[in-house]
């Protein structure tokens, strides 16, 4: 089914993301997470890619999780490293398995100080990946947004309008950045609808599991502020890694409750492979439907 459907159809949007393991220990051990995963009864489930050959590596992974596991998929698709002949033969063999939904992205540079340097006979933005899908396949399509900014962006302003453009070449939702303090996610909605960005913005949510993420994710690659007093209170339990699960877990559950209170259609999770802690914040969401006080 396509997520656009489901963003119109059905209330809030609960979806995973993965990546596609190097190993075939990895590879049982993440279908074991999305198995314990699929109780929640997500709408969709994400499968990334990284640069260089794992193009067909998600693709193999989605036409896997909805064969063995019958659960929508999305996957992700990136311009990275390939020419456009290249990215039309992954992009016919996915419209050739039935997969409904993609998520075209740019992809990160190769190191995080690196510039990101288009392929020969390759695309430079999302945008482009996104006209390119559009004038070719029937894809629901969608891409990634940024409620701290981009990295590269001169300024939000610029962001904004890049973001829009993604909008104008077909984008019909989109799924944000991880952040920390809903204030950027509500007054980047208010600016988006303002610039005319109409579709859904789905927030990207990932807990702090482990005391030494707070560095990543406040780096250049994520660009996540982290509030001081999250700061603070991790810190203060770095010795004690259960307690900083048990932290985090309990900050993103309030910060999804608040999220789907104020009116956001759903909420992407991402994993990391690992099914706990998004198995207790989306049970408790589930047990106390927040979206219910959406006004
Ligand atoms: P773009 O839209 O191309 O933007 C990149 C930069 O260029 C931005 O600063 C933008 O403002 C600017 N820009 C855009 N268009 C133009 C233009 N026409 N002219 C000038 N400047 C422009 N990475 C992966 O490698 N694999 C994944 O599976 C993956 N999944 C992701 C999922 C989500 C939900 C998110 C938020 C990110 C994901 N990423 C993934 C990371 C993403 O690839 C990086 O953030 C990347 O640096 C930017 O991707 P983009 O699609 O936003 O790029």
């Amino acid at each position: 089914m396509r997520i656009d459907r489901m963003l119109r159809e059905r209330g809030p949007v609960f979806s995973f993301e993965f990546f596609p393991p190097h190993t075939d220990e990895g590879e049982e051990n993440l279908f074991r997470a999305i198995t314990e995963l699929r109780e929640l009864e997500p709408s969709f489930v994400s499968v990334t890619q990284r640069r260089g050959s794992t193009r067909v590596r998600t693709l193999e992974l989605v036409v896997r999780i909805r064969r063995e596991l019958g659960l929508e998929p999305m996957a992700h698709f990136t311009c990275a490293d390939a020419t456009v002949d290249e990215l039309h033969g992954v992009l016919g063999r996915l419209r050739d398995e039935g997969i409904d939904n993609v998520l075209a992205l740019r992809g990160d540079p190769p190191s995080a100080d690196g510039a990101f340097v288009a392929a020969a006979g390759g695309l430079s933005h999302s945008s482009e990946l996104l006209a390119l899908i559009t004038a070719n396949y029937d894809f629901c399509v969608g891409g990634a947004c940024y409620p701290e900014s981009h990295s590269e962006s001169v300024s939000p302003d610029d962001d904004l309008r890049q973001t829009k453009l993604k909008v104008d070449s077909g984008a019909c939702f989109l799924i944000t950045q991880l952040f920390f303090d809903n204030r950027a996610y509500f007054d980047f909605v208010a600016r988006a609808r303002r610039a005319g960005i109409d579709v859904p913005i789905i927030p990207g949510i990932m807990p702090i599991t482990r005391a030494t993420q707070v560095d990543r994710f406040e780096s250049k690659m994520f660009g996540a502020h982290i509030p001081e007093p999250l700061c603070e209170a991790v810190q203060r339990r770095k010795e004690e890694p259960e307690a900083v699960m048990q932290l985090g877990v309990a900050w993103s559950t309030l910060q999804c409750a608040e999220l789907l209170a104020g009116g956001a259609p759903g909420v992407h999770f991402y994993t990391l492979n690992r099914s706990p802690a998004t198995r207790a914040i989306l049970s408790a969401l589930q047990a106390a439907q927040p979206w219910e006080r959406a006004g």
